[in-house]
């Protein structure tokens, strides 16, 4: 695993598989395969002891032909300029799959936060918020959560926002806890729409989701919420893993309880009763179901041969490699790709900014219902693609939907200046 393939190629290559059989301009296609503006910035902030540090920081805003550009924040050591731009333009087509009204955008700082005390945490995301100002704001760029990133540094940017704006703008981000005008069903989304999009595709492809065995990638905010679901439908979580390492109990495994060990010492690895293995045994597991919900570039064209489930759900953005989806569709693995599977963390975030504006909230109830009614219709939107087109997978089904529905956007504006 951990290929060395440039995440913004993959994008640029995903989007040329589709972009032959969609009907646009060539000109038009180009310009879908690259951010219209970057952000790079170095942040420069006092650690505890008084010393200064300085970090590489990004804000891609990718396409906004639909509406303002919206996607996460990540912080990560792994965090480049070029990945930070693919995650972005993965951000526009998952908007228009599932057809919520923005473009895509995203944001990282290049940095480990278990590095920082909380203190220096908060001082490092009002830095970036205060480089982030003049671009991002409810009409206009939208941040939330991502890789290592939650509520709290959600509320520092929407905090710093309106102090500097002189406003308030709970809109300006998503992901905020309740009290500071966040959504019900927001934490849980992402590994909520993980879970639907596994019940649909086992139902498409006839299959029995009760009994069936699953193997979970990655165990952060999506992994761990997918595997609790997914356990709920009936499915058997037999292993999950984490960047330390990875647990199996053929037997299967209590989601929550996992959760709780994890919570606990750091990592999945050491839960009693269950056998350790490696990342890479996970992805390999004879399992029916692999949802690969950590980084980018888990399973390449290397490690795709070896991977021995029927059906890939991807939680993660960007997990498998293009080389990968080769092997894949000549071996009849369905690959349910990131740009549903995973949406339902923006889906959720659009419910929560027309919250913000209409000041009003609404039950989790109602959350959650609007939510599956999203990802299933998209599910089915991409269905019919797929069996209706030339195309060999359901990520190219996505992303012809996807680019259809931007040109469309970007024709009807017309080119202007
Ligand atoms: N970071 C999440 C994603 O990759 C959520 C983005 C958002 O809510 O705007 O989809």
């Amino acid at each position: 695993m951990s290929s060395e393939a440039n995440p913004f190629e993959s994008l640029r290559e995903q989007v040329d598989e589709a972009a032959a059989v969609v009907d646009a301009d060539p000109g038009v296609i180009e310009r879908l395969k690259n951010p219209e503006r970057v952000l790079e910035t170095n942040l420069t902030f006092e650690r505890d002891d008084g010393s200064l540090e300085t970090v590489r920081a990004y804000r891609s805003q990718f396409n906004g032909d639909r509406g303002p550009y919206k996607g996460g924040i990540r912080y990560h050591p792994g965090v480049t300029r070029d990945e930070v731009k693919a995650l972005s333009g993965w951000m526009a087509y998952k908007c228009a799959v599932v057809d919520v009204p923005y473009g895509g955008g995203k944001g990282g700082i290049a940095i480990d936060p278990a590095d920082y005390s909380e203190s220096e945490l908060e001082r490092i995301t009002r830095a970036f918020a205060t480089e982030l100002r003049p671009m991002i704001g409810e009409d206009r760029d939208i941040p939330a959560p991502d890789v290592n990133t939650g509520q709290q540094e959600m509320n520092w940017i929407k905090d710093t926002y309106e102090t500097l704006e002189n406003t308030t703008a709970p809109g300006v981000i998503t992901g905020k806890a309740i009290d500071s005008g966040g959504s019900e069903g927001r934490v849980e989304a992402t590994g909520r729409s993980v879970a639907l999009s596994t019940r649909e595709a086992f139902d498409w492809l006839g299959r029995d989701l009760s009994g069936a065995s699953v193997a979970v990638q990655g165990y952060g905010n999506a992994g761990s919420v997918a595997a609790k679901l997914l356990g709920d439908l009936g499915a058997d979580v037999v292993a999950v893993s984490d960047s330390s390492g990875g647990i199996l109990d053929r037997d299967g495994l209590d989601a929550r309880d996992v959760k709780a060990h994890k919570s606990e010492t750091g990592s999945v690895t050491g839960y009693p009763g269950a056998e350790s293995i490696t990342n890479d045994e996970l992805l390999t597991l004879d399992v029916d179901c692999l949802v690969p919900a950590a980084l980018e570039n888990a399973v390449d064209g290397d490690l795709a041969p070896d991977v021995a489930a029927d059906l890939i759900v991807e939680a993660a953005n960007g997990p498998l490699t293009p080389d990968a989806d080769d092997v894949l569709a000549g071996r009849d693995i369905h690959v349910i790709p990131d740009i549903l599977a995973n949406a339902g963390g923006v889906t959720v975030s659009y419910f929560e900014w027309v919250q913000n504006r209409q000041r009003f909230s609404w039950t989790e109830e109602r959350v959650n219902e609007e939510l599956e009614r999203v990802i299933t219709g998209a599910f089915d939107t991409l269905v019919d693609t797929y069996e209706s087109n030339e195309v060999d997978d359901m990520r190219t089904a996505a992303y012809v939907v996807g680019i259809g529905r931007i040109v469309d956007a970007y024709d009807q504006a017309g080119n202007w200046p």
